[in-house]
């Protein structure tokens, strides 16, 4: 089925996962899919009976879920040099000898390349909504290969009006560029929608996200940035300003539902009370603080954030920086580190690792009214785990346990995003990722090589 075709009907069967408020399985399930909406979900006996010329995709022994949400992604800088920035680095050398240059030797193609290959990898694994955090220079060719492989999708163009290095820009200017995206993508105008993005961290003055979090708010979409994986921003705060990074913007008035803050991670009481009262969300990207070795175990604040009734997404981050777009690594990593962390095991679950997966994510990034679960009226965003696999044998008494715990994004078969048949049979099918293999591998060494021109 295309994503223009408002009538075709298909049945997604196996074991229904809906994720719906009561948290129903439906063992012998199906969603019935027409266009790009939800129109049912039953058994599938019921189902096919009822609609007897639909096209199946899926067996009985699949685990069917909502497709998963990915709260902070970048799909440009990092993706051309896919795990190549060494562990043993300090953060300096991180950005000025990793990030800066790479992102400035990216040219218009590299964006569009490194976005369709983003969007293969998460939507393979089951991922089918992204919100992106980190194009520079071409949001909108980032925004060509996002629609064309059929993700749905947040995005702006990443600004700062601080420092000097490349791409900064006077706050009048960055919020220029946020305006034309958001003219371009305005909400509701398809699966690509523009968001107002800025790199966060001290990176932007007290006026620019004044008006960049107002502008957000005007328009009616969200705003992002990054805030404290680390203890550095809230000691340059506490240095500029007297106070530390939340309370600071909470003073300003520029935290609220409307925004996704990446990371929050160093947080101090104060603070988890700010996200609280201002229902400000977070997304935790865990795999990234391991890998950046920024002391989530130690002092991280998520799991009292989610005990707290805070609003969460989960977050791969960027692929020196966790690596895998793999929401359901990042889903267990999180329970698991907060189980382990308080020892005790009613503390957090597998089952809320699939909540914040897809309902609790999808609340996160203001879209639990169209996604997150399987409910008729909401859209066809769907992940087909196939079970055939040793990681499923034998099948568990309880699927969610066995995806969280014994298996991930890999055993993702099919996907649709709003009714879209964007994965079958494990490929992709609307980006033929082998056509980009030989150019991947050439952007790379050029990549490689201009860091050190
Ligand atoms: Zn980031």
């Amino acid at each position: 089925m295309t994503e223009n075709d408002s009538t075709a009907t298909t049945i997604v069967r196996g074991t229904v996962v809906t994720m719906n408020s009561a948290r129903d399985v439906v063992s012998g399930g199906g969603v019935v899919v027409i266009g790009q909406t939800i129109a049912a979900v039953g058994t599938f006996a019921e189902l096919s009976a009822l609609h007897p010329g639909a096209t199946v995709i899926g067996a009985s022994d699949d685990v069917v879920t909502p497709g998963y949400v990915n709260g902070h992604q970048h799909v440009t800088g990092d993706r051309l040099i896919h795990s190549c920035i060494p562990d043993a680095i300090d953060s300096q050398e991180a950005i000025f000898g990793w990030a800066v240059p790479i992102h400035s030797a990216h040219t218009g193609d590299d964006d569009e390349l490194s976005a369709s290959l983003a969007a293969v990898e998460a939507l393979t694994n089951g991922v089918t909504c992204t919100l992106e955090a980190g194009t520079v220079a071409h949001p909108e060719r980032v925004a060509d290969a996002l629609q064309r492989a059929g993700m749905r999708a947040m995005l702006g163009q990443w600004g700062w009006d601080v420092d000097d290095a490349p791409f900064a820009a006077p706050a009048d200017e960055v919020l220029d560029r946020q305006r034309r995206m958001l003219d371009a993508l305005p909400p509701g105008n398809g699966l690509v929608e523009a968001w107002v993005t800025l790199v966060g961290h001290t990176l932007m003055s007290d006026d620019l996200v004044v008006r960049a979090s107002a502008l957000a708010r005007s328009r009616g979409v969200g705003i992002t940035f990054h805030m404290s994986p680390h203890g550095g921003d809230a000691v340059s705060y506490v240095a500029r300003t007297g106070r530390r990074p939340l309370q600071h913007l909470d003073d300003l008035g520029a935290l609220g539902r409307h925004v996704v803050v990446a990371h929050g991670v160093h947080l101090d009481d104060a603070e988890v009370q700010v996200v609280l009262r201002t229902e400000t969300a977070i997304a935790a990207c865990p795999w990234a603080y391991l890998r950046l070795a920024q002391g989530v175990s130690v002092a991280g604040r998520h799991g009292e954030l989610f005990r707290r009734g805070g609003r969460l997404a989960l977050g791969c981050d960027a692929e020196n920086a966790g690596d895998a777009v793999d929401i359901l690594r990042a889903a267990a990593l999180f329970v698991g580190l907060e189980r382990d962390r308080t020892m005790d095991a009613f503390s957090i679950t597998g089952h809320h690792a699939l909540e914040l997966a897809t309902i609790r994510g999808a609340e996160a990034v203001g879209k639990a009214g169209s996604i997150g679960s399987l409910e008729a009226g909401k859209q066809a965003d769907i992940a087909v785990h196939d079970t055939s696999g040793p990681q499923w044998l034998p099948l568990s008494t309880d699927p969610v346990l066995q995806l969280i715990w014994a298996s991930d994004g890999r055993s993702v078969r099919d996907v649709l995003v709003a009714g879209r048949h964007v994965v079958a049979d494990g490929r992709c099918t609307t980006v033929d990722v082998d056509s980009l293999r030989t150019e991947a591998t050439a952007r790379r060494d050029f990549l490689l090589r201009s860091r050190n021109a």
